[in-house]
């Protein structure tokens, strides 16, 4: 799209757009639905009186998916509670993500953010590609299950797959296979994390993804973390960036590709 709309145009757009938001993405559609969810991400991220925004639009993304993934029954899963193999790997997050796990962890004891930063301490010198490979374990898995299910990020929601002792010998004994993902959750994930990321480029908040570990060190031990990050202060300074969000890399075009069809209708 070029040119900005005028205020009538907008107007009659976010009217059309009731017809995607909150609702099932449906993948034939196009970039329509993308869009009109980035407009609904963008309006909840300009609500400058709400100091959760980040945990809402957070929220609001990871019900986008499961929501359409729900709708669009995929294949059968392997994945169930206590399979594992997973969360010993590397992790990222886009940085809003972060704050809505925080929440959640800051009403349980301090045991979990002194057993985060251990957990850090480990990885954080290790390089990503290594990092795969490490065996350290998530610090959210307890007792072989995620503590924080209901909001954990949308990496998580994405790594799924059909066949479990597959899983087990490429994350914990290093085999080299093709993971057995399933391409409707890989695909979907991308979409909405490039969404919500589109959504905060838009906005000028920090989007590109960073490691898991280091975000969780720096939201659960640093006080009003999410009101400092909104107001622009780079407290995931340290963190360790994901490759994959660089600059130039496929997930980037697509990012910049759906904000510069957005910009002009915002
Ligand atoms: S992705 Fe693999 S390791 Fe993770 S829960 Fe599913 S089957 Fe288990
Ligand atoms: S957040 Fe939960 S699902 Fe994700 S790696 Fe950690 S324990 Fe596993």
């Amino acid at each position: 799209m070029s040119g900005k709309l005028s205020r009538s145009e907008k107007r009659r757009l976010l009217k059309a757009d009731s017809r995607w938001v909150g609702k099932p993405i449906a993948l034939n559609k196009g970039r329509e639905p993308f869009e009109a969810n980035i407009r609904h991400m963008v309006s909840i991220l300009r609500d400058d009186k709400n100091m959760y925004r980040a945990s809402e639009v957070s929220e609001y993304a990871h019900r986008l998916h499961e929501i359409t993934m729900r709708a669009s029954k995929p294949t059968k899963l392997a994945c169930a509670k206590g399979c594992y193999y997973c969360c010993h790997t590397f992790v990222t997050v886009v940085p809003a993500e972060v704050f809505r796990v925080a929440g959640v962890l800051q009403k349980r004891s301090d045991d979990i953010v002194n057993h985060i930063k251990e957990t850090h301490a480990k990885t954080s010198g290790i390089s990503q590609q290594d990092k795969w490979r490490s065996l350290v374990p998530c610090p959210l898995l307890d007792a072989d299950s995620c503590s924080i299910h209901e909001v954990r990020p949308l990496t998580c929601r994405g790594c799924v797959s059909t066949d479990a002792e597959s899983c087990k010998r490429i994350y914990m004994e290093g085999k080299e296979e093709v993971p057995p993902f399933v391409i409707e959750y890989n695909s979907v994930t991308t979409a909405i994390a490039a969404s919500l990321s589109a959504a905060l480029r838009l906005v000028g908040l920090q989007d590109r993804s960073i490691d898991w570990n280091g975000a969780l060190a720096v939201a659960t031990s640093t006080k009003n973390s999410e009101e400092r990050w909104l107001a622009g202060e780079d407290i995931f300074s340290d963190v360790t960036r994901a490759i994959g969000t660089n600059p130039g890399t496929p997930f980037d075009k697509m990012v910049n590709g759906l904000v510069q069809n957005v910009a002009p209708t915002i």
